[in-house]
């Protein structure tokens, strides 16, 4: 069968990417972007480029949109309108879940289907399988044209509630800029001592490549909400904390993320849960 001709709206440096990988495994593109110059290497391997929303959207069933934000994404659908109907968005911008269920809502008053997605990969990782995508959304839409999604990345389909896709993404980056950022604090005080990033490197990477041993340990814990001090007790975590703050302050450094972390600690330590492990901690972020 013909592939699946495909629109793709929003050509920063990942719609590029996923409309190259589309032309790359034989799809007919048609592309739009507010900047139309963007579009000029694309439509030199084949592209069409639509010159308007409304007619890219008119141009096929199944359309990608790549943008910053969702305030992009709105003015993008008003100014598409009722070419919508019967379309299948593919929304592959970031943002919160409560807008992509907002999006969502719209399309459906418009006659058209959203699947919210959050793309796990920067551009270089587009059209390649082993990168990932989670999707959420109308189910039997993502089952029809999953095989089309895979030309961009490998996908993985969260649930029916179109907050999900970005839920599980959020809570990714959450993770991700905590331990990014977790490390380059570390590498300032490294670097204030006289050691350099490269001699701390294999260091961080070997306490980096525990986490997922901690992880697997600690996650049927909280599911169970087993949070007993057996293996570690936030009492001990507070010194731990607060032996890094002081390290940090001598060196000059920053101090305020080791002040959170210390604060937080406190906190438990005060609410009485100084003999729970570190994993309490979860509840006390919750408020519950
Ligand atoms: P950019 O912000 O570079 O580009 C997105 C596109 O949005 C541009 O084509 C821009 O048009 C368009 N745009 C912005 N505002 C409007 C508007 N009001 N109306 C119409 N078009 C608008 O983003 P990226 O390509 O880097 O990323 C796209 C999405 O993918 C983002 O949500 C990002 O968070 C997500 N993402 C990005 C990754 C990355 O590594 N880059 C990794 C994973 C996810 P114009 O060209 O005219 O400015």
């Amino acid at each position: 069968p013909a592939k699946q001709p495909v629109t793709v709206i929003g050509l920063g440096p990942m719609g590029r990417a996923m409309a190259g990988a589309y032309l790359d495994a034989g799809h007919a593109v048609t592309v739009w972007n507010r900047t139309a110059a963007r579009a000029d290497e694309l439509v030199a391997r084949g592209a069409v480029l639509a010159p308007g929303a409304a007619a890219a959207v008119a141009a096929n069933e199944l359309v990608v949109l790549s943008l910053t934000d969702y305030d992009a994404v709105f003015a993008v659908l008003d100014a598409a309108g009722a070419a919508l109907a019967g379309r299948v968005v593919v929304n592959l911008s970031s943002d919160t879940p409560e807008r992509a269920r907002e999006a969502a809502r719209r399309l459906a008053g418009l006659g058209a289907v959203h699947l919210t997605g959050g793309v796990q990969s920067p551009p270089s990782g587009i059209g390649k399988p082993e990168s990932s995508t989670f999707y959420s959304g109308p189910v039997e839409a993502f089952r029809r044209h999953r095989e089309t999604l895979e030309v961009l990345t490998g996908a993985d389909y969260r649930g029916d509630d179109p907050g999900l896709a970005q839920l599980y993404y959020q809570i990714q980056m959450d993770l991700f800029w905590t331990s990014l950022v977790g490390y380059l604090h570390a590498t300032a005080v490294a670097e204030a001592n006289g050691i350099s990033a490269e001699e701390f490197l294999p260091y961080a990477s070997s306490t980096a490549a525990s986490m997922p041993g901690f992880l697997a340990f600690y996650a049927p814990r909280i599911t169970a909400g087993h949070h007993e001090g057996d293996v570690d007790r936030i009492a001990m975590g507070l010194a731990s904390v607060e032996h890094v703050r002081h390290t940090v302050e001598a060196a000059g450094v920053d101090a305020s993320l080791p002040a959170l972390l210390a604060d937080a600690f406190g906190r438990a330590v005060a609410a009485g849960r100084g003999d729970s492990s570190a994993t309490s901690l979860v509840g006390l972020f919750r408020n519950a």
